[in-house]
C-alpha cells in the first residue's frame, strides 16, 4: 500500500483544510503522513491573528484545525520558519509533495506622499497588533488624537474601524492582545472616518458586517441618507439589482436611517473620496482627499479636494504575500497553475495561491480542489526521502503538536478568571516557554 509524505508550510486556515483534505482522501490503497510547518509557536494563521476579537464564534473553526492536528499521521513543526530556518531545497526531496499555505501578509501601499509617516499604519500592521502577533505587539499606534481615518471599503477596513470606534469595555471579555486593550482604553479616539473610492454600491463589505452596525451600542453610525439614495439609483440605473447587493442597500438604508443613540463615540462613512497626500512635519496631522464623481458607470476626480485632521490613518486596501527563498513569486502570489507549481513538486492553497480573498470557508473547496489534483500527480512510488528532522538547525525549539496543546492551555487558563477565551502571549520566547 503505498504511503506518502506531505509537507504543509503555513498552520492556517489552507493548511488544516489540506491536510484534511489528504486525511479524507485516504483508502485501503493511499495514505499519507504530514509534516505542518509554521513560523510562529501559535497556529491558525489568521483565524488568531486577523479575525476580529469582537467575532469570536468565527474563530470556532479552531475545533476542526485541532480535530485535524489529532490524527496519528499529523506532525507539527511550529516555530520553523521555511525559507530561513529551513530550505525549500531541504524540503523537496523529502516528500513527496510540499503545499505552500503560506497566505498573503504584506499590506499593499497607498502610494501617496506622506504615506511613511508615524501615524500612517497599514491594517497588516494594525490587525496584528490588536490580535497579539509577536511580530507586531510594537507597533506605534497613535491613539492620542480625537479622529482616525481607515481607507478602505472591505470587510477589514470595517474591522479596523470598529476595533477604533467601538467602547473598549466591549472588547473587555475578548481575546484582544492585553497591550492593545489597555492602549485603547486610553484612545481619545471619537471618531472614525472609513473611506472608500467609489460609492457605497461598490463597496466589498458584506452584510453581516453592515447589518451589525446599527447594533453597537456605544457608538453613533452615520452615513449620508442622501449618499445611500444616490447609490440606489446608481445601481437600478445599471440594471438588474443582484441579491448581494440589494443586501447591501437594504444594510445601507437600515444604516442611514438608525436614529443616532448621541454616543460619544462616532463611525463615519465617507465615499467617492480618494486619499491624495497625508500631510504631517514629523507625524500625520492631515489626509487629504479627492473627490470623485459616478459618470456612465466610472470613478471621475472632480478635482475638488477635502481634508480630515487627525493623527492616526490606517490604509486597509488589500494584501500581497511576503517572498520565500526558493518560491517563485507573481503577482503578490505564489505563482501557480491552479494551485500547481509547474515543474516542481509543490502546490500552493489558499491565500498565497488565490490572493487575499474569500472567507475562511473558501479555502475548504480550495484545499480539497488542489489536493486533488496533487493525488493524481503522485508517482506510483513513494519518494522515501529521509527524516527532515536532521536538517532543522538544532539551535530551533521545534513545537510540536504536544507544545502548542500545551500553549493554548495556558492561555486559555489565564484567561478564565477575567471572563476571556484566553489571554494571548505575545512573546516568543515566553510562547517557548510556555511549550516546555
Ligand atoms: C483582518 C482579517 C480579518 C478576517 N476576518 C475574517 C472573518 O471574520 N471571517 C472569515 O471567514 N474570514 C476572515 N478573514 C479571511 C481569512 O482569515 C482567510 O481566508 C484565511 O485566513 C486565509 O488562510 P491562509 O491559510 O491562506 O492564510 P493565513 O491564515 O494567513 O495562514 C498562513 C500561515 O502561514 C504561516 N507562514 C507564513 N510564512 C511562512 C513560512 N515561510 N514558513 C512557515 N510558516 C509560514 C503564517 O504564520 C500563518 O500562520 C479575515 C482576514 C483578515 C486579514
Amino acid at each position: 500500500m503505498p504511503h506518502y509524505k506531505i509537507a504543509i508550510v503555513g498552520a492556517g486556515p489552507a493548511g488544516y483544510f489540506t491536510a484534511q483534505a489528504l486525511q479524507n482522501a485516504q483508502n485501503e490503497e493511499l495514505t499519507f503522513s504530514i509534516d505542518m510547518f509554521e513560523r510562529l509557536p501559535t497556529m491558525w494563521g489568521l483565524v488568531r491573528s486577523g479575525v476580529a476579537p469582537d467575532h469570536p464564534k468565527i474563530k470556532s473553526v479552531a475545533k476542526v484545525f485541532e480535530k485535524v492536528a489529532a490524527e496519528p499521521n499529523f506532525r507539527l513543526f511550529g516555530n520553523v520558519e521555511v525559507g530561513r530556518d529551513l530550505d525549500i531545497e531541504e524540503i523537496c526531496p523529502r516528500y513527496d509533495a510540499i503545499v505552500m499555505c503560506t497566505g498573503s501578509s504584506v499590506g499593499k501601499k497607498l502610494g501617496i506622499p506622506g504615506e511613511d509617516l508615524t501615524g500612517s499604519l497599514s491594517a497588516a500592521e494594525f490587525v496584528p497588533w490588536y490580535n497579539g502577533h509577536p511580530d507586531f505587539a510594537n507597533v506605534e499606534v497613535p491613539l492620542d488624537g480625537e479622529t482616525a481615518v481607515v481607507i478602505g471599503a472591505g470587510n477589514v477596513a470595517m474591522d479596523c474601524a470598529r476595533i477604533l470606534g467601538i467602547n473598549p469595555i466591549e472588547l473587555d471579555a475578548t481575546d484582544t492582545a492585553e497591550h492593545a486593550l489597555a492602549a485603547l482604553h486610553a484612545s481619545k479616539i471619537r471618531t472614525v472616518y472609513i473611506a472608500g473610492r467609489r460609492g457605497p454600491e461598490h463597496a466589498a463589505f458584506t452584510a453581516p458586517e453592515l447589518r451589525e452596525l446599527p447594533k453597537l451600542e456605544h457608538t453613533n453610525v452615520v452615513i449620508d441618507a442622501d449618499a445611500v439614495h444616490a447609490a440606489h439609483e446608481r445601481a437600478e440605473a445599471a440594471g438588474e439589482i443582484e441579491k448581494h447587493l440589494a443586501s447591501n442597500l437594504e444594510a445601507w438604508r437600515l444604516i442611514a436611517e438608525h436614529p443616532h443613540g448621541g454616543h460619544e463615540r462616532t463611525m463615519e462613512f465617507r465615499f467617492l473620496s480618494t486619499p491624495k497626500e497625508i500631510k504631517g512635519v514629523d507625524r500625520v496631522e492631515e489626509v487629504v482627499f479627492g473627490i470623485n464623481e459616478i459618470k456612465g458607470g466610472k470613478v471621475v476626480d472632480t478635482g475638488e479636494t477635502y481634508s480630515i485632521k487627525t493623527n492616526l490613518v490606517v490604509s486597509a486596501i488589500g494584501y500581497y504575500a511576503e517572498h520565500i527563498k526558493g518560491i517563485s513569486f507573481r503577482d503578490g502570489k505564489v505563482e501557480n497553475d491552479n494551485g500547481r507549481v509547474l515543474g516542481t513538486n509543490i502546490y500552493t492553497v489558499g491565500w498565497a495561491k488565490r490572493g487575499p480573498s474569500g472567507v475562511i470557508g473558501t479555502n475548504k473547496s480550495d484545499a480539497s480542489d488542489v489536493v486533488k489534483l496533487l493525488i493524481e500527480d503522485l508517482d506510483p512510488e513513494p519518494k522515501n526521502g529521509g527524516d527532515i528532522t536532521v536538517v532543522i538547525p538544532q539551535a530551533i525549539t521545534i513545537i510540536d503538536q504536544a507544545g502548542w496543546s500545551k500553549i493554548n492551555a495556558a492561555e486559555i487558563a489565564a484567561g478564565e478568571p477575567l471572563g476571556k477565551p484566553r489571554v494571548k502571549e505575545v512573546e516568543i520566547a515566553k510562547l517557548i516557554a510556555l511549550a516546555e
